[in-house]
């Protein structure tokens, strides 16, 4: 019988976090400064209004200080990057995060090209995934490195592999294909206008589900032994791969939830005390 392994981000999270207590520790010691996490949030959808908590949450529990920024939902993208702007000249903040969507009117690409690179901890600025793309020094976009960093940890091959990437946004399926391809993995990147995709998913030894639809990928176009990493959240607590019919087919899977999500706070808060030591010159 099958049995799955499963990479379990719940549990490593919680083991990064105790490295990253530790590094905080140190900063503070050496720089006599707490890291500080400015977090903008734009309008006052649940979901945004929960991740942004969360991520709060996150830097207490690793000794980082966060500065929360919110704004009416009808602020224009004028007054987003200029908080951006005021965020950037701060000497006490390492790191920025504007929570992801913005509301409709707000020019989003915009607002992260104005986070400075050394403080886009969350890398969704173009700068930083130009770096990435070219393997130089640069922050990681959160979800993508979330999802690397699960399959190193479980040693999961990458190199050579086909990899299946179903989804191509600027924050998730776009970057996670290009550090997937720098790994040395043969990357098909999969969109709305796909023709043929169970055909294309079929081929995946390791698939990638970033596509905000809920239990979207179906089992019955996988291959035996496939890894599924699922990136997806969708309301209900669901994933985009429908797990129940997918699990039996896989070697191992993201579950949802205690998968992607943790390992992404994980990224950010990670990153963010990268940050500081590098402004501190401790790494
Ligand atoms: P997004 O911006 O809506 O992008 C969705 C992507 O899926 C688009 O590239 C779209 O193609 C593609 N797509 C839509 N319908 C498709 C179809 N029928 N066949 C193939 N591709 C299709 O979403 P996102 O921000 O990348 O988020 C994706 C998922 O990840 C969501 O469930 C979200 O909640 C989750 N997420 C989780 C975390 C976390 O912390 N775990 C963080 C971010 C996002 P087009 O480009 O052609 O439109």
């Amino acid at each position: 019988m099958n049995n799955p392994l499963v990479l379990d981000g719940k549990t490593l999270a919680k083991q990064i976090e105790a490295d990253l207590k530790t590094r905080v520790e140190k900063i503070k010691a050496a720089a006599q400064v707490t890291p500080i996490l400015a977090t903008i949030l734009v309008g006052d959808d649940p979901a945004s209004v929960t991740y942004v908590k969360m991520k709060g949450n996150a830097c207490q529990r690793v000794g980082i200080d966060s500065l929360k920024i919110e704004l009416p939902g009808n602020a224009t993208t004028e007054a987003v990057i200029a908080k951006i702007t005021e965020l950037n000249r701060n000497e006490r903040v390492h790191g920025i995060l504007l929570q992801h969507p913005v509301p409709g009117h707000i020019d989003e690409q915009s607002c992260f090209n104005t986070i400075a690179i050394d403080k886009d901890v969350d890398g969704v600025n173009t700068h930083s995934f130009g770096n990435m793309a070219m393997k130089l020094e640069s922050f990681k976009s959160a979800t993508p490195l979330a999802i690397l960093t699960v399959l190193k940890h479980y040693r999961i091959e990458i190199e050579g592999k086909e990899v299946v990437v179903v989804g191509r946004s600027p924050i998730l399926g776009k970057p996670a294909a290009m550090m997937l391809l720098n790994e040395n993995a043969t990357v098909t990147i999969c969109h709305s206008k796909t023709r043929n995709l169970a055909a294309i998913i079929q081929r995946a030894d390791i698939l990638i589900g970033a596509v905000g639809k809920p239990r979207f990928i179906q089992g019955d176009w996988l291959r035996e032994g496939v890894v599924l990493v699922d990136a997806g959240y969708n309301p209900g607590n669901v994933g985009d791969i429908d797990l129940e019919n997918s699990v039996p087919k896989c070697s191992a899977y993201t579950p949802v939830p205690g998968g992607i999500g943790p390992m992404t706070i994980s990224s950010l808060i990670r990153q963010t005390v990268e940050a500081a030591e590098r402004k501190y010159r401790l790494n």
